[in-house]
């Protein structure tokens, strides 16, 4: 490792720290502490987690100064802007802070979010692309989670920080977060080497239910991670779940209601037809028997061609011809 990443994940740290503090034992941090506390995060989360809080005033380049650290590398650490005059300003004002570690468990950048909403701000503002952060290997909790990924033989893949966390204080510790993207390859080869099952558990609401179709349709060939989605009624999104039905209610969810990938489409494909008529009855078969084409077990074919037969009214037999015309299409 070389003596500059040591150095940069030295100020990471420090600034960790100040943060926190900041959060914690002071007056600045007072309104932060009680956002956090009203959005259910326990003291004890919140230093799990090392939480802290980014005044609305610069702090970080006179605290750096003091330890004789040097500008160049403040430059490059992502944690400040430069002004125009050359000199540097806090990245981070007025926000809530999210460590983000490296698998080691080294803190390699942060994400900042808003108290409160603001049009022309981002709510999560993230550290740039560093020497030390590079978004795209990163995922957010796989420090903590990993050993608890391996002991449960799965991990829940969350859209947000703050759901990663909602979990977590029910008990759900084998939850990660990828940075507001996609999974990238770097992402999935980490979470290949430590398990092999992988559950979506995004939100419940259209987009975080669209996103959940495309990331299965660009992880289905590039993984062979086999791949399930954890479903969030109600439009919520996990963290919105917790506070409205408890942890418990989530620990079971998280545990027990297990969606296959078909399950899913099945349902994400019924969400805006109605399937009184039968237009869209016929559209909303094709594009089910369209997906069991790819379903590689048969016993787990037969079962859903099952399914559809008596719900629809329909021989298995013709089904089964549809199946097979979808299958020769994609060879
Ligand atoms: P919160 O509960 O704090 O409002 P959330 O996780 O529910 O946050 P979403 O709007 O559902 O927020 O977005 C999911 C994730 O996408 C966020 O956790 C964050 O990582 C990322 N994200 C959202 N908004 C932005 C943004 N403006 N800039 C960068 N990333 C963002
Ligand atoms: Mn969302
Ligand atoms: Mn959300
Ligand atoms: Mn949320």
């Amino acid at each position: 490792e070389s003596s500059k990443s040591i150095r940069l994940k030295k100020i990471h740290a420090d600034a960790a720290q100040l943060y926190h503090h900041i959060l914690i034992n002071t007056e600045i941090g007072e309104e932060a502490l009680n956002y956090l506390h009203e959005r259910g995060l326990s003291d004890d989360i919140i230093n799990d987690f090392n939480l802290g809080y980014a005044p609305d005033r610069p702090i970080l380049e006179a605290f750096f100064k003091e330890r004789m650290v040097d500008q160049e590398l403040l430059r490059m650490s992502g944690l400040f802007v430069e002004r125009g005059d050359g000199t540097l300003n806090d990245r981070f004002r007025n926000r809530v802070l999210f460590p983000i570690r490296d698998a080691q468990g080294a803190t390699i950048a942060f994400s900042g979010r808003l108290l409160q909403k603001n049009d022309k701000l981002p709510k999560y503002l993230n550290s740039p692309e560093t020497e030390l952060f590079n978004k795209r290997k990163i995922l957010f909790n796989f420090d903590k989670a990993k050993s608890e990924i391996r002991k449960k033989h799965f991990g829940i893949l969350f859209e947000g920080f703050m759901d990663v966390l909602a979990a977590y204080r029910s008990g759900v510790k084998n939850g990660i977060a990828s940075m507001g993207t996609s999974l990238t390859n770097e992402q999935i080869y980490l979470l290949e080497r430590t398990t092999d099952e992988l559950f979506l558990c995004y939100d419940g609401d259209k987009p975080g239910q669209n996103a959940t179709a495309r990331a299965l349709e660009l992880l289905e060939p590039i993984t062979k991670l086999k791949l399930g989605v954890i479903r969030i009624p109600e439009k919520l999104d996990p963290d919105e779940y917790v506070k409205k039905y408890g942890e418990n209610a989530f620990e079971k969810l998280a545990l027990t209601s297990h969606e296959t990938k078909l399950a899913f489409y099945m349902r994400y494909f019924q969400a805006e037809r109605n399937l009184a008529n039968e237009e869209d009855q016929l559209a909303y078969i094709s594009d089910v028997m369209q997906k069991l084409a790819g379903v590689e077990s048969p016993v787990e074919q037969d079962l859903y061609l099952n399914q559809i037969a008596n719900r629809f009214s329909l021989e298995k037999d013709s089904l089964k011809l549809q199946l097979l015309e979808f299958i020769n299409k994609t060879k």
